[in-house]
């Protein structure tokens, strides 16, 4: 899952990058309003975290923009305080839900994601596959009654698989939504991270479609 945080206090922005990249969520960071609406313009995010107040152009024109155009990822508004923000405004520009500075870091994560959640229109967080139980809201993997200790890196590339069961998922979708764009590193970096899932979870799990990517297979 791949995260555009827009937030021009940098300290705030790094603190949150930080934290929600130990979540295991890839996460791009931008301090410039204009900057923020030509990335998430250009797609491939699974939510913006958007603050209000910004140099270049303010979040409530931004969400405004990118509804307007189509878009329809999730979008968590901050504020610095009181009064700054008119919910009924907020909520009118099409964002998803907000939260008031200073906000809990805990009640920021629940929200993210209880607005992934209901993105993937999946209602439990519990996939069973199989042999193979993942529970993306706890970040839990079983293999029959065993758990796996998965790293978070390990996690995310296994949940883009799980979240298509049965479909191919391309390196390159896989990288996007697990790296963040200062990646500059080798895209093999999926093939080591998917040998390492089936070490850990079984060699016949996550299936090899040349030159296309990677399927989960579902068992029977
Ligand atoms: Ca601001």
């Amino acid at each position: 899952m791949r995260l555009l945080i827009v937030e021009d206090e940098k300290r705030l922005a790094v603190s949150l990058a930080r934290g929600l990249t130990a979540e295991g969520y890839a996460v791009d960071v931008v301090h410039d309003g204009r900057e923020g609406l030509f990335r998430a313009s250009e797609g491939g995010y699974d939510l913006l975290i958007l603050d209000i107040m910004l140099p270049g152009t303010n979040g409530y024109r931004i969400c405004a923009t990118l509804r307007a155009a189509g878009h329809d990822v999730p979008i968590l508004m901050l504020t610095a305080k009181d009064g700054e923000y008119d919910e009924a405004e907020g909520l009118d520009t099409g964002a998803d839900d907000y939260l008031t500075k200073p906000f809990s870091y805990v009640v920021l994560v629940a929200r993210v994601k209880a607005l992934l959640r209901r993105r993937s229109g999946a209602p439990s967080p519990v996939h069973v596959l199989g042999p193979l139980k993942v529970d993306t809201a706890a970040r839990r993997v079983w293999v029959g009654q065993d758990e796996a200790a998965l790293t978070t890196k390990e996690f995310a590339v296994l949940e883009q698989l799980v979240v298509r069961p049965g479909q191919i998922v391309s390196k390159a979708e896989i990288l996007e939504h697990v790296w963040d764009f200062a990646y500059e590193g080798d895209p093999n970096i999926v093939e080591v991270y998917v040998s390492t899932l089936r070490r850990k979870l079984g060699a016949d799990l996550i299936r090899t479609v040349r030159g296309a990517g990677y399927r989960l297979e579902t068992g029977r």
